[in-house]
């Protein structure tokens, strides 16, 4: 049993002064991954900030021409939300491919970005994990790795970040606005979530008194070229092997820019931009998103168990772009 206080946070600068407070403060917003943390014993929050009730929901437009996601909107209000799945079809694809419609419901957008591994070691307190217990070990190298990284990783930790909606949020160049006690800063998205190094006890950049108040995405939606592939081991309720969010922008017949960001391979999602920029300027065709693919899984590094995700990425990525080639007026 592990006592725990619980309070509502009147504001936003409730919350932060509360964060900043010290201890093993945490706010809970959906609590759909905290919960299940706790229950695991993997968390032990001393106090409990419930920010569900803060007006953070919204989703409207900036002055930019892009969109503002509300950190405490829900998955599912911003998958079916008119202007998301208008003008960014690419993030309602990849939310809807995450979780399950129940899980959905109540699962918010600040927190799937701080949703943790789902590295089934990290959650069994038994085994040695340097995420949960700096300089424990890692039992997943050696062990039972099918899900795990095959980029980025480090000798102390191969963990994957497991989730969906950062995959597109990351080909798409959101950007997160965050508020702590030295004021509001912003983080783009590429620099929010960390590779493992040897701190894989931290995800993400974000400070301990920040808490996230929305998620901007860019005038550019790619809504007329995209591509969302998640392969996973059951339909759904199942987190990625691989997952692919692929964008084009045509000029002609040839691609003037290229996205993709891959899930399931690396502690982050995965952008290699000069793959991407090798893309520009030339054909849509299988033979330039092979080269694309072997550009991005060139330094890939398998761990026994998941020897079999090298391949099936490289066929994943040339999947979605071809897909995403294929889509509207050039069908
Ligand atoms: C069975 C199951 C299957 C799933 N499958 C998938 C899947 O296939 N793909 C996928 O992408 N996800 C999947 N998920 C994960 C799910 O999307 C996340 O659990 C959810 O998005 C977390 O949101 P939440 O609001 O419930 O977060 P909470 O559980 O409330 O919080 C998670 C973390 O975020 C912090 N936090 C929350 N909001 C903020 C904020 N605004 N600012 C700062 N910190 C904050 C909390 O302190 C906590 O550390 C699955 C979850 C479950 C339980
Ligand atoms: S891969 Fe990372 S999360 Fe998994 S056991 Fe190793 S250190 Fe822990």
């Amino acid at each position: 049993m592990n006592p725990f206080s619980y309070a509502r946070a009147a504001d936003v600068g409730a919350a932060v002064r509360e964060l900043a407070g010290g201890g093993a403060a945490k706010l809970i917003a959906g609590g759909t991954n905290l919960i299940d943390l706790m229950q695991e014993n993997v968390e032990r929050p001393t106090r409990l900030i419930d920010i569900s009730r803060l007006p953070l929901g919204r989703i409207e437009n900036t002055a930019a021409g892009g969109l503002r996601l509300g950190a405490l909107a829900t998955n599912a209000e911003t998958a079916y939300n008119d202007k998301v799945v208008n003008r960014y079809p690419l993030l309602a694809r990849a939310i809807l491919a995450g979780a399950s419609a129940q899980l959905r419901n109540v699962a918010t957008n600040g927190g799937n970005l701080l949703q943790r591994t789902r590295c089934l070691y990290f959650y069994d307190i038994a085994t040695p994990c340097n995420k949960r217990e700096p300089g424990a070990g890692c039992a997943a190298i050696g062990g039972i790795n099918r899900m795990h990284a095959l980029l980025g990783a480090s000798e102390y930790c191969i963990a994957v970040h497991p989730s969906d909606m950062c995959v597109a949020l990351a080909a798409l160049d959101a950007v997160v606005q965050v508020s702590g006690s030295n004021g509001e800063r912003s983080i783009p998205f590429d620099e929010f979530h960390r590779l493992p190094g040897d701190t894989p006890q931290l995800d993400t950049n974000l400070r301990a008194d920040e808490i996230i108040t929305a998620i901007d995405l860019p005038a550019e939606g790619f809504a007329d070229h995209y591509a969302y592939l998640k392969v996973r081991d059951r339909k759904s309720y199942a987190f990625a092997l691989v997952s692919v969010a692929a964008a084009l922008r045509f000029d002609g017949d040839t691609i003037a820019e290229a996205r993709l960001a891959l899930g399931g391979v690396a502690h982050k999602p995965w952008r290699d931009r000069s793959a991407e920029a090798a893309l520009h300027g030339k054909a849509a065709s299988v033979e330039n998103f092979h080269r694309a693919a072997d550009a991005v899984l060139r330094d890939a590094k398998a761990y026994g168990g998941n020897d079999f995700k090298i391949v099936l990425a490289r066929r994943a990525i040339v999947r979605a772009l071809s897909h995403a080639a294929r889509m509207g007026s050039r069908a």
